[in-house]
């Protein structure tokens, strides 16, 4: 399986939840909230292949660790994977709004004078300042969009823009999320779980525990589950090669 947004060290046993993430085999990004999180959260995926660890600042609390600018800046050297990251309009962070701005221009710019990453990117009532902020940094690596929740409109010009998106389980099983997936290329998809945050059933997802997603698109698009996980371990294959990051993922099979 593939789980491309995930917070492994948000869980309550991080631990122990990595080691199974590990043992089971799927592909994992590790996305972090803060700066300072990103040596534990790597640590915990120590000698794994296919689980990589993103460097983030997360907007909900980018006014409160803005000062980990800078250590963004000195670690964005240790991984080619970059997220959680972006914008969050909703009412109460308006305050905010300006310091998200200036944070995730400056991540992106990090981005760009370091050859472009590979990021992924929240946008919940944002989406048109993301797209923005995206198109006035052009060259800051692939931006994959986690859990899209904008417009229609919206999603059209991300995808006229080469955007990609990773969805989850909680996403399509909402009759808006569900149209959002319908418009999005099949082949800039992929799955995440956005555990231990986002839940089915009242319960956290766990890493990699994705197969909704797969069953989701296998309906949507009229093919087997089968077709539908060798197109998006394909799609996992051209997203490394895009952004020169791991050959070593080409050997996805979910
Ligand atoms: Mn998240």
């Amino acid at each position: 399986m593939i789980d491309f947004h995930c917070h492994l060290d948000l869980y309550p046993d991080p631990v122990a939840v990595a080691a199974a993430a590990m043992t089971s085999g799927a592909y994992i990004l590790s996305v972090t909230n803060t700066p300072s999180a990103w040596s534990g959260t790597s640590a915990l995926a120590a000698g794994s292949r296919r689980i990589r660890t993103a460097l983030g600042l997360h907007p909900v609390v980018a006014h409160e660790r803005r000062r980990e600018l800078g250590l963004f800046d000195d670690l964005i050297n240790e991984t080619c994977y970059v997220g959680e990251v972006g914008l969050d309009g909703s009412p109460e962070l308006k305050a905010y709004a300006q310091v998200q701005h200036e944070v995730f221009r400056h991540v992106l710019r990090s981005c760009s004078t370091h050859g472009g990453r590979v990021l992924s990117i929240h946008s919940r009532r944002a989406a048109g300042a993301v797209l923005d902020l995206l198109q006035a940094n052009g060259d800051a690596g692939v931006p994959i969009l986690h859990w899209f929740s904008g417009s229609a409109a919206e999603l059209r010009l991300a995808v006229d823009r080469g955007c990609w998106f990773s969805v989850g389980p909680a996403m399509v099983r909402g009759r808006r999320g569900a149209s959002l997936v319908a418009l999005m290329p099949r082949n800039r998809i992929l799955p995440e779980t956005d555990g231990p945050f986002a839940e089915v059933g009242g319960q956290a997802l766990r890493p990699g525990e994705t197969g909704d997603v797969v069953m989701h698109l296998s309906q949507v698009w009229g093919v087997p589950p089968l077709v539908v996980q060798e197109q998006l371990a394909e799609n996992l294959k051209h997203l490394g090669k895009l952004a020169d990051v791991d050959a070593r993922t080409a050997k996805a099979t979910t």
